[in-house]
């Protein structure tokens, strides 16, 4: 099992209970590192989770709960911070005034409905679809395409400590109902996204929300993702993006076999303020079962 988790979420966004109750669940399962990293206020836009009024009082609870519990874990704070053109980016003000641990980045939104709306494409599988037919046009590979154009724009832009969710575009994908994972155009467009991190340096989340929820068949990125960005030398981070306490290390020993199964025999983990490259345990899921 490992033994850090830093993409998790709590009551000041869209996760159940407060952050103390994640840290006591994580210092129950023995980890020794946490980073919380709720969804940041984006302002002047309906899709924000967070005021910036709440995002006061989170940051001064993490500072709080880092003294509180520092001899039994290490706690980080940071945001998952949405990348919407010209409305929020890792240097808008409120998130450097924050001064965080860690930035992590997340593509949510690809370009807007016509009432300016940003799309949500993982709202619901109407609201995905609706998406590909008003804003691309009934094109499904210009929408995929944008979402991997608009993550290279990130990184390359601002270079988050991590890249969330690499390929979460393929939420409502499973058995490729909407477009064939293993298409040129698909495969481009992921390689020319890892080439962006691989230059910039950023980590690479390996997201086994869509796995626990059962809403893909792997984590966000999957096998085939992992096996290349190993070659390519680009470091990764396991985690849950959990959104409740019971989920803080859900999907890890699945996650961990993959990453092993990949080539991976270390990920990153954030240890005395470094991001330091830590052992992957083999776990009794080793090697990993293939679900579709
Ligand atoms: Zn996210
Ligand atoms: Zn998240």
């Amino acid at each position: 099992m490992q033994l850090a988790n830093h993409h998790a979420h709590s009551h000041f966004s869209d996760g159940r209970l407060s952050p103390r109750e994640y840290l006591q669940e994580a210092i129950a399962q023995g980890l020794k590192t946490y980073g919380f990293s709720d969804h940041a206020p984006v302002p002047g836009s309906a899709v924000g989770l967070m005021s910036l009024e709440e995002l006061e009082r989170y940051l001064a609870e993490i500072d709080t709960l880092k003294q509180m519990y520092e001899e039994d874990i290490q706690v980080y704070k940071s945001l998952e911070v949405d990348y919407i053109p010209g409305v929020i980016a890792m240097d808008s003000p409120h998130i450097l005034e924050s001064e965080l641990d860690y930035v992590i980045g997340a593509v949510h939104f690809v370009d807007a409905f016509a009432d300016g709306t940003p799309w949500g494409f993982e709202e619901s599988v109407e609201c995905f679809e609706r998406g590909v037919t008003e804003i691309f046009n009934g094109s499904i590979q210009a929408a995929v395409e944008r979402y991997y154009a608009l993550i290279r724009e990130m990184v390359e832009d601002f270079r988050p400590t991590i890249v969330a969710h690499l390929d979460r575009i393929k939420k409502w994908n499973r058995g490729e109902r909407f477009f064939s994972e293993s298409s040129p155009w698909y495969l481009e467009a992921i390689d020319k996204t890892l080439v962006s991190i691989a230059e910039v340096g950023s980590i690479m989340e390996v997201n086994t929300k869509g796995y626990y929820k059962n809403e893909t068949a792997e984590p966000y990125p999957g096998r085939r993702i992992l096996i290349q960005s190993k070659q390519m030398g680009i470091p990764v981070h396991l985690a849950s993006d959990a959104h409740h306490p019971e989920n803080i290390t859900k999907g890890f020993e699945f996650g961990t076999s993959l990453l092993l199964e990949s080539g991976y025999e270390q990920i990153s983990v954030l240890s005395d303020g470094e991001w330091m490259p830590a052992p992957l345990k083999p776990s009794k899921l080793h090697p990993a079962p293939f679900r579709k």
